[in-house]
């Protein structure tokens, strides 16, 4: 039952024998993945709501298993986050990533392009070398590359953490609190780490057309984040009216299914020539 599975996700109880299964299973298909290269990435476009331009896309990763069939991130996300290869999946991705934006570069040269990272790869003092390295052979503008911390909770040593973002801040990349104000992404984490945006979670903003309390938490998260310094963005944005009162509340980015779908490399950069219509 749900209530159940709930209960495993909060305690630290030992996985019953269908879970450990499924878990064994993914971990084989991630590896499989990895070595056959078959995660990519699609990029979901996001608005600068003041200049009504896509300023950013976020890369958001999918598995092509053997069928060609397009699996989800939820799928194996969480498998690779309680296994550890998560950190070999994000360094991977940035990888798809740094290419990527080289091909948005070849089309318009202000775009900027985020990628999810859990915070306990940033924790690594290793990783800063891989991204540098991966830079090496494909060079692009480190200030163009924005990291979304996510599973900020799995950070044991918040600042060591802030330390390896701002070494990261100091070359160049950019940073945002991803999932704002739900889970583990809290107040603490926004005071103690030194990012640029903080993107307000989902959950509050796609029934902003008709709840009111959401658009006190939407107003709250901004008025904050804006007080100290940081830009906003906010995701699930489903229609016209919560774009318009996201605007009218200052908030800096909106992304969302009403201003598009996360895509194919192919399919975003063949939009790149239209005009935003909204
Ligand atoms: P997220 O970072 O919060 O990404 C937003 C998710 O919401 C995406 O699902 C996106 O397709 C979906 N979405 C976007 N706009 C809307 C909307 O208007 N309405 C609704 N209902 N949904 C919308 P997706 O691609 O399945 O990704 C799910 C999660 O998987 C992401 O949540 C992120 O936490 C994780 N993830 C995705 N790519 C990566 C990655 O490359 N690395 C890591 N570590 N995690 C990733
Ligand atoms: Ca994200
Ligand atoms: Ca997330
Ligand atoms: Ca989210």
């Amino acid at each position: 039952s749900n209530a159940r599975s709930n209960w495993h996700l909060y305690s630290n109880q030992t996985p019953d024998r269908e879970e450990l299964y499924n878990r064994v299973n993914w971990k084989q298909q991630i590896e499989h993945a990895l070595e056959h290269n078959r995660f990519v990435l699609f990029f979901q476009p996001i608005l600068d709501i003041r200049s009504g331009y896509i300023s950013h896309y976020e890369s958001l990763v999918r598995m092509v298993d053997e069928s060609g069939k397009i699996i989800p991130p939820g799928a194996f996300i969480p498998v690779a986050e309680q296994t550890g290869l998560i950190y070999e999946i994000d360094v991977h991705i940035v990888q798809l990533a740094i290419e990527a934006l080289h091909a948005f570069h070849e089309h318009d040269s202000d775009i900027s392009l985020s990628v999810n990272l859990s915070a306990r790869a940033v924790a690594t003092s290793q990783f800063i070398d891989l991204v540098e390295k991966s830079a090496i052979d494909r060079p692009f503008e480190r200030s163009k590359l924005l990291f979304e911390l996510t599973e900020t909770s799995a950070v044991e040593d918040v600042t060591a953490a802030a330390k390896e973002i701002e070494k990261f801040r100091d070359l160049g990349y950019r940073f945002a609190i991803d999932d704002f104000g739900v889970g583990f992404s809290s107040w603490y984490y926004l005071r103690e780490l030194p990012v640029d945006y903080v993107k307000i979670d989902g959950s509050f903003v796609r029934k902003l057309s008709t709840n009111m309390e959401d658009r006190l938490f939407v107003k709250a998260i901004n008025d904050v984040a804006q007080g100290l310094g940081k830009k906003t963005i906010a995701e699930f944005v489903e229609d016209q009216y919560s774009l318009a009162l996201l605007s009218a509340m200052g908030v800096n980015f909106a992304q969302g299914y009403q201003i598009g779908k996360p895509q194919p490399l192919e399919t975003t950069l063949e939009t790149f020539a239209e005009p935003v219509k909204l």
